[in-house]
């Protein structure tokens, strides 16, 4: 295998390469390595690699090197299945973007906070990441004009076909220059994919990412029980075995989502749960609680978490196995990101066995098989996270940023920069993780105290 190489014979410019040296990106993913330099060259491309390539710095770069700031127009427009995809591009957009002065990210996905988002739109923007529906919209009362876009980039295209945007994305187009640079990323490569390539791309380069590349440090293991009703015990007896971190524990369904994410809980495990039918607002707090640490098992459905940035995590649990090698591969891909080990653990059904010699043929591996009774016999135990999330009704629109947040918890409060976790900024409100010892002091502190001069409402989310 050929070594990786840095971001320094792009020609993307010193600060753009010192900056990804202070992002920790040292050398290129996989998918960056080989789509870059078509991207860069202004060619069209259809992109696909798994969940956690590192498909958005790809393109991120790419059109940071096209976007000229003298010119305060939408460049660039980043379409994206659903909002929290959008908002996890822009804030990785805005991160690749750090040092290159006063370049404007916005996005526009509809909700509630969106009439925040109107004046935005007036002193302009140079990208623009949203959702289709909510683009098509804004374009045809033209409250958002396109005439000057440079790049168009479809995010997870293989998710906004499964919902439906196929024709929203058309019409989208259709307000955007024909000379413009068209970009695909998607995990899986289904039917439609070619035809919305063919309807929007002129000659694109295609370059696909073999999973395997991916999952070399992944100590992956599988788990024999005899039926359904033995998972919950099996499961129980992995958590307690590895102690993981963090974990996330994949299931075939919503209500067994739900379901499982109770008896954690009963159980005194942290766990909360993801699918597609939470509100859009319990979704983004469940997901800042979880890489906040302040949350330890997140039990999730493949819909709601397809694309998601969950980063760091310790294990993933296949609780149920999912139907194709491909689902597998996103799911375990969530561990051992970024050159650490990661740890798959799967359980399975004896007649699952053609499942597992599949996934060993596809993945070229031969599946290491662990009876239970061999880990350490199970005693009641804990996961308590090591963080709580405290909620601050201030955020984008108040112009409050990281810093005046940690000013205000280390002066005022007397924390120290340890004691303070992620902090994440939204438009009306903002979440920051605080260690469990020192929460209730930072909530007292802030209620009283006032950040940049004014008060606001502080309290546990
Ligand atoms: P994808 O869109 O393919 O699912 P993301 O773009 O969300 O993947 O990237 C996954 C994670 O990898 C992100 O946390 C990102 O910050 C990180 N990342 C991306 N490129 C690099 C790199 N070259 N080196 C280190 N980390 C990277
Ligand atoms: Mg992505």
């Amino acid at each position: 295998m050929s070594k990786s190489k840095g971001f320094e014979n792009l020609g993307l410019g010193a600060e753009i390469v010192a900056n990804l040296t202070s992002l920790g990106y040292v050398t290129m993913t996989p998918i960056q390595e080989q789509a870059l330099p078509f991207i860069l060259e202004g060619k069209d491309l259809i992109g696909q690699a798994n969940t956690g390539s590192g498909k958005t710095a790809a393109f991120g770069l790419g059109l940071l090197a096209k976007i000229d700031i003298a010119h305060t127009r939408p460049q660039a427009l980043i379409l994206c299945p659903t909002r929290e995809l959008a908002e996890q591009v822009c804030i990785e957009i805005r991160r690749l973007a750090r040092f290159t002065n006063n370049i404007k990210v916005l996005t526009l996905c509809g909700g509630t906070e969106e009439r925040h988002k109107a004046k935005s739109l007036e002193h302009g923007a140079h990208i623009i990441v949203g959702t289709p529906g909510r683009i098509k919209k804004l374009l045809e009362k033209k409250s958002l004009n396109v005439n000057s876009l440079k790049v168009l980039v479809l995010d997870e295209a293989d998710r906004m076909l499964e919902l439906g945007f196929m024709d929203d994305i058309n019409a989208i187009a259709s307000f955007t220059p024909l000379n413009r640079q068209t970009l695909l990323f998607s995990a899986t490569f289904p039917h439609g994919i070619k035809g919305l390539s063919a309807s929007l791309q002129d000659e694109p380069a295609q370059v696909t990412v073999d999973s395997q590349h991916q999952l070399n440090d992944i100590k992956q293991l599988f788990f024999p029980v005899s039926c359904d009703d033995q998972k919950f015990e099996a499961l129980l007896r992995l958590l307690n075995h590895y102690k993981p971190e963090s974990t996330m524990i994949f299931c075939q369904s919503r209500v067994i989502c739900t379901k499982l994410a109770n008896l954690l809980r009963k159980e005194k495990i942290s766990a909360l749960e993801i699918h597609g039918e939470l509100e859009q607002q319990d979704r983004t707090l469940v997901l800042t609680k979880f890489s906040n640490k302040s949350c330890r098992v997140l039990v999730a459905t493949d819909v709601a978490s397809r694309g998601l940035d969950i980063k760091d995590v310790s294990a993933v649990v296949n609780y149920d196995l999912p139907l194709e090698h491909d689902l597998y591969v996103h799911r375990i891909g969530r561990t051992g990101r970024a050159g650490k080990e990661g740890l798959s653990l799967s359980l399975f059904k004896s007649k699952e066995n053609v499942f597992l010699e599949g996934i060993a043929d596809y993945l070229k591996m031969v599946s290491k098989i662990v009876e239970l009774n061999t880990l350490k016999p199970y005693r009641p135990f804990s996961l308590k996270p090591s963080m709580e999330t405290i909620y601050i009704s201030a955020g984008r629109k108040d112009n409050i940023r990281p810093g005046d947040i940690l000013g205000a918890l280390t002066k005022d409060a007397r924390l120290t920069g340890s004691d303070v976790g992620a902090i994440r900024i939204f438009e009306v409100n903002s979440y920051v993780g605080i260690t469990c010892e020192k929460v209730e002091e930072a909530i007292k502190h802030l209620s009283v105290g006032k950040i940049k001069g004014k008060k606001y409402k502080v309290g546990k989310a």
